[in-house]
């Protein structure tokens, strides 16, 4: 029998918590034409949830929601002209995003005022995060990410500073990182991945030194899962990402004794255990 260790911290982080919580106020206290911008979280078992139980459509533009109404906006924040658009249309905003995504937002602009160009490095250029954070000052703040780092060229580094996604693999970044700083010196270099993702992959780290299999249950579309899913595959262990319990493939657990199981941050913990449920 194989035996499962569940990582832990796992699951959802505090900004996930939050914005749910402001979700559920928004539907008391408002009722009726309540508009998700873009998916609250990255995890559609969740999105599905809040859709049905709290009555909120999910749109992907301002546009489609009728003037007047309410609009909430995600976890990964959004840019200042998302928020000059929702006052033009008199919208009730209802700010769901994750404080230390908003702590990133008020770097960048100080910076930009400061006229210091920034690199952002991100894991995808379309990320909703990495989106907010250029709105901020798209002649400023340029996004980069982990691959295409290792090619940056610049020609005045004293005027860049460099800061980070709050999701990304941390074992990655530090590569990205101590390129950087080997090749130029001379940028500022402003860590911002947030502690649970890195608590939550520190728990990755643990699990690769007893399992020969991990699991993360998570959305492919959610940043800080498939950091998690990196971290463990970096380090030389074979794992899967999975966003519920249909995608398990029986083969991949042929001659493993000891597996590992994590969920990302935006994750419920029902979808976490129908898959040790079917693992078992
Ligand atoms: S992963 Fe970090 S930055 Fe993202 S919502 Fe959670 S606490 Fe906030």
């Amino acid at each position: 029998m194989s035996k499962i260790t569940i990582a832990s911290p796992h699951g959802f982080c505090f900004g996930i918590n939050r914005a749910i919580n402001l979700a559920k106020e928004a539907a008391q206290k408002y009722k009726e034409n309540i508009y998700f911008l873009g998916e609250l979280v990255h995890n559609q078992h969740v999105v599905n949830w809040l859709e049905t139980e709290l009555k909120i459509k999910t749109v992907q533009s301002l546009d489609l929601i009728p003037d007047g109404s309410v609009v909430i906006i995600r976890a990964h924040g959004a840019s200042p002209t998302t928020f000059a658009h929702a006052k033009e249309k008199d919208l009730i905003i209802v700010d769901a995003s994750c404080p230390l995504v908003l702590k990133s937002h008020q770097k960048v602009k100080e910076l930009s005022i400061k006229n210091t160009k920034t690199l952002f490095l991100c894991n995808s250029i379309s990320h909703d995060e990495t989106i907010g954070i250029v709105g901020e000052n798209p002649s400023m703040i340029t996004p980069i990410t982990i691959k295409d780092i290792f090619s940056l060229n610049v020609t005045d580094p004293q005027n860049y500073v460099l800061i980070t996604q709050t999701t990304l693999s941390t074992l990655e970044t530090k590569e990205a990182l101590d390129f950087i700083k080997n090749k130029y010196p001379q940028i500022t270099i402003i860590p911002h991945i947030c502690q649970a993702t890195t608590d939550r992959q520190n728990a990755i780290i643990q699990l690769t030194k007893t399992c020969t299999l991990i699991i993360i249950v998570g959305s492919p579309t959610s940043a800080n899962s498939n950091s998690l899913l990196q971290v463990a595959q970096s380090l030389g262990v074979t794992s899967y990402i999975i966003d519920s319990a249909l995608e398990i493939d029986k083969k991949w657990f042929i001659g493993h004794q000891n597996i590992g199981i994590s969920s990302g941050a935006s994750t419920p913990e029902s979808v976490l255990e129908e898959v040790i449920q079917k693992i078992n």
